[in-house]
């Protein structure tokens, strides 16, 4: 069966509108059927200190594992969710199987992980988001602390009044906060100092340019600066290479993600990746 059917199986274009407005129905009940059949399954990256190869989290990120089509990544079905409000209920069952795996983790005598789940724009301006997530606390026994949410500057430019506030509420509870892809939406530094952050994340975008363009080197310098100024925790995404590694650990970096790390794995495959080892 073909595991790398996901990039294109899904192609949403036809000139027929009628045609496409069935294949999203019909999408729309197959991934209906997928989270009640638990199809859906979560694969976790570590995230690393890149000073001491010590284990900071681990990011949750969801995958679709189709009957027929086989694994289809959530670039694929995340918009499809989004637009059916579907990712509301899949958005659930993400954080309590994220928080499940990392409170077994814990159990299982690992240093406690901080366990990080995307958050989508619909959820976070669904108004029960804070009962859900702690409610899903309360019932999985993870700690607040331990628990990282992600979302992304658009979510909150869009409003920032309203998510200004959603925010302010999460981080009372303890809960840490994360802007995902940081650097590739329009975020007010103004507005930046007064979120109630833990951490800002390098967008891959950047990170994939260092060695090659000086600008994108440029932005991620400025990034850094600016994560340190304003107190804030600072994690690379995507780094692949040792060039990448060195080029932000040099610049004061001081944690990242990456394929050089390791690829997310199921989570039968995690335990050898939370042990502390040596980096390189
Ligand atoms: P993201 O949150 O920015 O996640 C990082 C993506 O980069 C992941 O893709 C990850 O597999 C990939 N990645 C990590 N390291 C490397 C690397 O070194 N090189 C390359 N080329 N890629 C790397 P993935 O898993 O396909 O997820 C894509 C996006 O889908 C995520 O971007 C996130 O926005 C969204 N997503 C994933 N899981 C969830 C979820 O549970 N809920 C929501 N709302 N969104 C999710
Ligand atoms: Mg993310
Ligand atoms: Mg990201
Ligand atoms: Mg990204």
């Amino acid at each position: 069966r073909a595991k790398q059917a996901g990039r294109n199986s899904f192609s949403f274009y036809t000139p027929d509108m009628n045609a496409r407005s069935k294949e999203l129905l019909l999408l729309e009940a197959s991934f209906r059927q997928a989270i009640e059949e638990e199809q859906l399954v979560l694969h976790f990256q570590p995230q690393i200190d890149l000073f001491t190869g010590h284990v900071r989290g681990v990011e949750a990120l969801v995958r679709w594992e189709h009957p027929e089509k086989g694994m289809i990544s959530p670039g694929d079905f995340i918009p499809l969710a989004e637009e059916t409000g579907l990712i509301v209920p899949m958005g659930e069952w993400v954080l309590r199987q994220a928080c499940r795996h990392a409170v077994r983790w814990r159990d299982l005598g690992f240093a406690p992980i901080r366990m990080t789940v995307n958050i989508s724009a619909r959820q976070f301006l669904k108004e029960r988001l804070i009962e859900t997530v702690l409610g899903i606390l309360a019932e999985t026994g993870l700690e607040p602390d331990d628990l990282e949410l992600e979302i992304t500057e658009s979510m909150i430019m869009h409003d920032i009044e309203r998510a200004t506030g959603i925010m302010n509420r999460i981080a009372e509870t303890g809960i840490h906060l994360a802007i995902d892809d940081f650097g590739t939406g329009y975020s007010s530094l103004a507005h930046l100092k007064r979120f109630p952050l833990t951490t800002l994340k390098i967008d891959r975008a950047f990170v994939k340019d260092i060695g090659s363009n000086l600008e994108d080197e440029a932005i991620i310098k400025a990034i850094i600066a600016l994560a340190h100024s304003l107190d804030l925790q600072v994690v690379a995404e995507g780094i692949e290479t040792m060039e990448q590694y060195g080029f932000l650990k040099e610049n004061g970096c001081e944690q990242g993600q990456g394929f050089l790390f390791s690829r997310p794995v199921p989570a039968d495959r995690i335990s050898p990746l939370l042990r502390p080892r040596p980096l390189f």
